[in-house]
């Protein structure tokens, strides 16, 4: 019952928020597609979740990026798991500064990453989910896809961009029983939010990467007829 024996595709799983929500997963019994571009990270995680639970793990590296590779890392997962019923979105990059200052390659490159890797992973896995009609995908954005501030442009640009294409595909899935959903946190405490100087205050009050997954768990769980098209969480720390 529930998610057992499902398979799950998760993007960058080897670190953060994408690591935690693969090791729920695989507590529920959902076998695991798992991809980042650090194959150490990935195997280590697929070991430890081979010790504990008896689920299929498969990894490959890609940059979400670069749209071959992502073809090439998808074909091989569905080989060793099989065809992915729940897609979690959760690749992502995150350098801040000002419109003025940021070299447009870096512009470009959280761009590409955040957007168009979470519309090439999506566009792989979605045929597999229309023939069978059935299907969950969740995209992580952001506060930063909700409202722009100084410094986020590019990180803004391209949240705000997984928004949009979230609401049309979920437009374009429902009617093939897919539900698509984009979360929005604010900080969580992994090592992007260190990288980007977002970690302001104690840790302790700031949300975990378990928090989020929790969420996506909740989501999961939720009966077919029902789909969260969007879900906001934010700590109650206000910084
Ligand atoms: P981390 O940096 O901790 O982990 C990111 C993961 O994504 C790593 O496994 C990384 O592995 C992988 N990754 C990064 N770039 C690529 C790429 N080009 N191709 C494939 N995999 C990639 O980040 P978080 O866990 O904090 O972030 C996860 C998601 O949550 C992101 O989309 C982020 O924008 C979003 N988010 C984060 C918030 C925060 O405060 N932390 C708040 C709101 C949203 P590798 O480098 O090996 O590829």
């Amino acid at each position: 019952m529930g998610l057992q024996g499902k398979v799950a595709l998760v993007t960058g799983a080897g670190k953060g928020i994408g690591k935690v929500i693969a090791t729920k997963l695989a507590a529920e019994g959902v076998h695991l597609a798992l991809l980042a571009r650090t194959k150490a990270d990935l195997e280590s995680l697929a070991q430890t979740i081979e010790k504990t639970s008896d689920v299929r793990v498969g990894t490959a590296v890609a940059d979400v990026a670069d749209r071959t590779a992502v073809e090439a890392a998808l074909a091989e997962l569905k080989e060793t798991v099989g065809p992915v019923d729940m897609l979690i979105n959760n690749a992502g990059t995150a350098t801040f500064g000002s419109v003025a200052e940021m070299a447009p390659e870096e512009w470009e490159r959280i761009v590409k990453v955040n957007l168009f890797g979470t519309y090439y992973v999506t566009r792989g896995v979605l045929p597999d989910m229309m023939a069978r009609n059935d299907g969950v995908i969740i995209n992580v954005s952001s506060t930063a896809g909700l409202r722009g501030a100084a410094t986020t442009s590019a990180y803004s640009a391209s949240k705000f961009g997984v928004m949009g294409f979230t609401e049309s595909l979920m437009q374009e899935a429902r009617k093939h029983n897919i539900r698509v959903t984009a979360l929005t946190p604010s900080t969580v405490n992994t090592e992007l939010a260190s990288r980007a100087g977002l970690k302001i205050g104690s840790e302790d009050r700031m949300m975990q990467p378990e928090d989020v997954a929790d969420l996506v768990l909740a989501i999961l769980n939720l009966p077919p007829r029902v789909f969260v098209n969007q879900a906001g969480i934010w700590t109650t720390n206000p910084q």
